[in-house]
C-alpha cells in the first residue's frame, strides 16, 4: 500500500479490487518491486496459516515460503511477466503454511507499473487456494495410472465404443488379438471388427437396450481380423454411465475359438457315440431273428435232417456273427484304455498272410471274389503278435470283399522297401469320397459314411487296425479315386532279420483227444448256457453233471468227483471264485482241471481266477471243439 495519504490512480484501482475481493477467499497481493515490500490483504491469514491481518512483508520473506520443488519454477514464471516477455504472471505451486504443511495455491497478476525504460516497479495479483483441486487432480492421475496398468495387463482385449460405434479407447491385448498396429484402432468402427452383420445388428438394437438397463451384455460373437481370418469372441458390455450414454460402453472381449472348437468336437463325438449305440443294438439284434426262426424250426417235430443240419449251421454262423462284434468292442475298449497287449515273437510274412486270408475266407467266398495274392519268394520276417498281425489283413480283406461288389477282384500284393514290410490291400469296390478319406481311421467312422448298414459292422474294425499297425512301429494309409473307384489300403510294418532255426519250428501239435469218457462238471445259472455245454459233452460220449449254483456246485463234485469242471464266475450262493477256491482245499480237489468260463475277460479277471485256483480262464462263447480240448489235455496228476 502507498505510504500516500491522498489516493493516487494506483491507490484507487487496488481499493476497488479489495473490495471486489473483500467477499471472496482471493488473497491479494500488491509488490512495491522498488522497495521490495509485498502488501497482503487479510484473506492472506486463511491461506498462510499466519495470523495477521492485512500486512506488509519484504519479498524474501515470502519466496521462502515456496515450496524447494517448485521455486525455480516460481522464479522463471516471474521473471517473464517481470521482463514483459509475457503479459501475465500465473502460476501453481506450494507454500508452507504456519503450522508447517503444505499448501497448493494459484497466483495471478501481472505487471501494472513500469519506468520509461519498461522496467518493472510494481506488480499486482491474487493467491487462491486450490490445494482441494490440487489433490483431486492427483488422485484421477494415480487412479488413471492405475486403469492403464489394469488395461495393459489385462488378458482380454478391452474398448471403449462411442456413442457412434467407433472405438474411443483400446488396450494392447486388443490391438494383438484384431491385428493391428498399436493406437490404429482407435476411430475404427466396431462394424470393421465383425464377420456377422446380424450379430453386429442384434449388439446394437438388442445388447444395447440391455445395456441401457444397466444388464450386463454377454454374447458369443465371430470376429474379423485385419488380415482377414475369423474368430470367435465372448463379448462383455456395460455402460459407462447409465444416465449419460454419450460417455460410450464399455466392452471385454476374449477369443473362444479353441473352446469354440472343443465344444463342436465334443458334439460331434456324441453324435458319432450315439450313432454308434444305435448301430451296435441293430448289429446285435440282426443275427437274434434267424436264431430265432432256426430254433422255431428246430423245435418243431418231423423237421427233416437236412433242415436240422441247416438251421444249426445258421444258429452257429450268427452266434459267431456276435461273438465278432464283442470281440471287436472287447478289442476297442481295451485299445482306448491302453490295456491291449502284444505278445511279440518273430513271425513269417507268409504264415501271418494265411492265417488272415483263413479268417477273411468265407466273406471272400460269400461276395463271389477271386482273391490275389503277391508275396516276394523269399521269407519277410516280421517282430509282432501272430494273432494280431492276423487281424489286421483280415481285417483289410473283409472289408475289401464287404465294400465291393460281387465278383469282384482283391489284391494282397507285399514288397520290401528300405527295410518296410510294404503290403497292400485293393479291391475294385465302392471306393471313399475324398472328404472321408481323412476320417476313415477315427472310431466309429462308419456310420458318417450313411452306407448301407447291412453290409454290418460297428465302424471299429479300420480303428482297431490302425492301433494295432501303430502298436507293432508301424503305420496305416488309405487311398481311393473316388467313390465307385476301388481302394486301397497300405500297412507298413518293419523288416526283422531271420530269427535262429531254432525259433522257426512249429510249435508241436496238442495231444490228440482220448476217446475214453470223461466226468465233467458244468455250472451255470443259465440253465440254457448248462444244457448247452452239456450237450457238446454228451455227445461225444462223456458223463456230464449239472449245476445251477455254487453251493450245489460243490456238493456235486463231492460226489462225482469230475475230472473237468467248467465254472461260471458270477454265481448264486458262492461264486465261482469261492467254490473254486474250497473245491481246491478238499484233499482230492487239486486234481480235476477247473476253467473259468465267463463273460469277463480282462486282465484283472484273469489275474483274479488264477488266484483263486483255476487252471484255465476262456472268455464265452466258446467254440465246441476248443471245449472239447479241454479235455484232450487230460486230468492233472495230484
Ligand atoms: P465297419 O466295416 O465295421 O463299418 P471299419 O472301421 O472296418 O468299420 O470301416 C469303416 C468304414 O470305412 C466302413 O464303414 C466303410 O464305409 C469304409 N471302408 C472300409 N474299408 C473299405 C473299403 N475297402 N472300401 C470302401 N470303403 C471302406
Amino acid at each position: 500500500m502507498s505510504q500516500d495519504s491522498s489516493p493516487t490512480p494506483d491507490s484507487l484501482a487496488l481499493e476497488r479490487l479489495e473490495l471486489a475481493l473483500a467477499s471472496s477467499d482471493l488473497t491479494l497481493w500488491d509488490w512495491d518491486m522498488v522497495t521490495g515490500q509485498v502488501y497482503l490483504n487479510a484473506q492472506w491469514a486463511n491461506l498462510s496459516g499466519q495470523p495477521r491481518g492485512e500486512s506488509e512483508v519484504p519479498i524474501e520473506e515470502l519466496n521462502q515460503l515456496v515450496h524447494p520443488d517448485d521455486s525455480a519454477r516460481v522464479l522463471a514464471t516471474l521473471a517473464a511477466a517481470r521482463s514483459g516477455n509475457t503479459a501475465d504472471f500465473a502460476v501453481d505451486y506450494r507454500i508452507r503454511r504456519a503450522d508447517g504443511t503444505w499448501r497448493w495455491i494459484a497466483s495471478r497478476g501481472r505487471v501494472t507499473r513500469r519506468d520509461e525504460n519498461g522496467r518493472a516497479l510494481r506488480m499486482t495479483g491474487t493467491n487462491a487456494d486450490i490445494d482441494e483441486r490440487k489433490r483431486d487432480e492427483e488422485r484421477l492421475a494415480a487412479a488413471l495410472l492405475e486403469q492403464q496398468a489394469i488395461l495393459a495387463a489385462s488378458p482380454a482385449g478391452v474398448f471403449l465404443v462411442g456413442p457412434d460405434r467407433r472405438l474411443m479407447l483400446v488396450n494392447h491385448t486388443m490391438e494383438t488379438m484384431f491385428g493391428y498396429e498399436p493406437g490404429e484402432m482407435i476411430g475404427l468402427s466396431t462394424l470393421e471388427l465383425t464377420a456377422d452383420l446380424d450379430e453386429w445388428h442384434w449388439i446394437g438394437t438388442e445388447g444395447y437396450a440391455r445395456i441401457a438397463r444397466g444388464e450386463l451384455l454377454r454374447a458369443e460373437v465371430r470376429y474379423r481380423r485385419k488380415e482377414g481370418g475369423q474368430f470367435w469372441g465372448l463379448l462383455q458390455g456395460v455402460a459407462i454411465d447409465l444416465a449419460d450414454p454419450s460417455k460410450g460402453r464399455l466392452f471385454s472381449a476374449v477369443d473362444i475359438t479353441d473352446r469354440k472348437r472343443l465344444e463342436e468336437d465334443l458334439r460331434r463325438a456324441d453324435r458319432k457315440k450315439d450313432d454308434f449305440i444305435a448301430t451296435l443294438a441293430h448289429e446285435l439284434r440282426n443275427p437274434l431273428a434267424p436264431i430265432r426262426n432256426a430254433t422255431a424250426v428246430l423245435r418243431q417235430t418231423g423237421t427233416q435232417e437236412a433242415q436240422r443240419a441247416a438251421c444249426l449251421e445258421v444258429i452257429e454262423r450268427q452266434v459267431g456273427q456276435m461273438a465278432l462284434l464283442l470281440e471287436d468292442l472287447l478289442d476297442v475298449s481295451r485299445f482306448t484304455r491302453g490295456k491291449l497287449t502284444l505278445r511279440p515273437e518273430p513271425i513269417e510274412l507268409t504264415t501271418v498272410v494265411t492265417h488272415a486270408i483263413e479268417i477273411a475266407r468265407p466273406q471272400i467266398d460269400d461276395g463271389g471274389h477271386k482273391l490275389v495274392v503277391v508275396l516276394p519268394p523269399a521269407p519277410i520276417w516280421l517282430e509282432g503278435d501272430p494273432t494280431r498281425l492276423a487281424q489286421i489283413f483280415s481285417n483289410l480283406l473283409t472289408n475289401a470283399a464287404k465294400y465291393s461288389d460281387r465278383s469282384g477282384t482283391i489284391r494282397l500284393v507285399a514288397t520290401v522297401q528300405d527295410g518296410a514290410v510294404v503290403v497292400a490291400v485293393e479291391d475294385q469296390g465302392i471306393g471313399i469320397a475324398r472328404e472321408h478319406l481323412g476320417r476313415i481311421f477315427e472310431m466309429f467312422s462308419q456310420v458318417e459314411l450313411a452306407l448301407d448298414r447291412s453290409q454290418g459292422g460297428l465302424g471299429l474294425g479300420l480303428s482297431l487296425v490302425k492301433g494295432l499297425v501303430e502298436m507293432h512301429g508301424g503305420r496305416i494309409s488309405v487311398e481311393s479315386e473316388g467313390p465307385g473307384r476301388g481302394s486301397r489300403f497300405v500297412v507298413e510294418l518293419p523288416e526283422r532279420g531271420a530269427p535262429p532255426l531254432a525259433a522257426q519250428l512249429p510249435t508241436p501239435a496238442p495231444a490228440a483227444p482220448t476217446d475214453t469218457a470223461r466226468r465233467v462238471l458244468v455250472v451255470d445259472d443259465n440253465r440254457d448256457v448248462v444244457t448247452t455245454l452239456a450237450m457238446v459233452f454228451e455227445i461225444e460220449g462223456h458223463e456230464v453233471r449239472r449245476a445251477y449254483d455254487g453251493a450245489e456246485a460243490l456238493e456235486v463234485a463231492e460226489a462225482f468227483r469230475p475230472e473237468l469242471i467248467l465254472l461260471d464266475l458270477g454265481l448264486p450262493k458262492h461264486n465261482g471264485y469261492e467254490v473254486c477256491r474250497q473245491l481246491r482245499a478238499r484233499p482230492w480237489g487239486t486234481t480235476p482241471r477247473v476253467v473259468a468260463l465267463t463273460g469277463w475277460g480282462q486282465e484283472e479277471d484273469k489275474r483274479r481266477t488264477q488266484e483263486a485256483g483255476f487252471d484255465l480262464h476262456l472268455v464265452k462263447p466258446v467254440a465246441p471243439e476248443q471245449l472239447l480240448e479241454l479235455l484232450g489235455e487230460g486230468p492233472k496228476g495230484p
